[in-house]
């Protein structure tokens, strides 16, 4: 785990100096990304907003509010549910602290896009390098592409509708240090057009759908820790009715 966290640290400190695209120019931070050095669950979304480009971080704002707010739903964790489930003292500063040790969260693009614009092929092509070398680094079980960009770097489909393949698993290839590797990706709709399409109310609502997503792919976590090291599949969801 140590030599884990020196080469992210050191990935860490090569990114956060990166000149390779325009976006540089205009950046106020460079959103490298943070979690848990073997995160099995890897959250990669589009490019950081203006408050990630002021702050450093991925995932603020409503949008990174309604992610904690999926996870937590899905966790297994107790702690994160009761934090996430304290109306009156709600901290969400608290509750992403519990999610980091759990998760890891990052962009496909590094740095900011002036005007909240999408980032460009070339800006994605300068940055996969280090997405990639994060997959290679975290080993996780499953990557959550959040987002049609996600989704699209990820697994070079440019032609993919997120609203159409939500919920579906892909197979990527990255380089190892000898030969390939694959890792399972799951397309999410984005929180912010989630956030801008107020649709959770109903079982069909597109709020709904995306919670069943974020279940599924708690539960095949689950069952390839249940497969590989003989632990139990844990409660997760909230129960029908709340
Ligand atoms: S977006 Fe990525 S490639 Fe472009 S300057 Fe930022 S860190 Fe470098």
């Amino acid at each position: 785990m140590q030599d884990k966290i020196s080469r992210l640290n050191a990935l860490y400190s090569y990114w956060s100096q990166c000149t390779r695209c325009p976006l540089a120019n205009e950046r106020k931070n460079v959103v490298f990304g943070y979690g848990h050095p073997s995160a099995p669950v890897l959250i990669i979304g589009e490019a950081p907003g203006g408050h990630e480009d002021e702050c450093g971080n991925p995932f603020v704002g409503d949008a990174g509010l309604l992610l904690d707010q999926y996870l937590a739903m899905v966790s297994a964790n107790p702690e994160v549910r009761a934090v996430a489930g304290d109306k009156e003292n709600f901290n969400p500063k608290l509750l992403r602290d519990l999610l980091r040790n759990e998760y890891f969260f990052t962009n496909i693009a590094a740095c900011h896009p002036p005007e909240n614009r999408d980032p460009n092929l070339k800006e994605i092509e300068a940055c996969m390098p280090r997405v990639r070398e994060l997959i290679y680094l975290i080993d996780p079980v499953i990557i959550l592409a959040v987002g049609k960009i996600a989704l699209t770097s990820l697994t070079g489909k440019k032609a993919l509708s997120i609203t159409q393949v939500r919920g579906n698993l892909f197979d990527i290839e990255i380089p190892g240090r000898t030969v390939p590797l694959h890792y399972t990706v799951m397309a999410l709709l984005h929180t912010s057009y989630l956030c801008r399409m107020n649709d959770f109310k109903q079982d069909t609502s597109l709020g709904a759908k995306t919670y069943e997503d974020f279940m599924r792919a708690h539960r095949i976590l689950d069952e390839y820790n249940k497969h590989h090291f003989g632990i139990d599949i844990p409660k997760r969801g909230i129960p029908r009715g709340q």
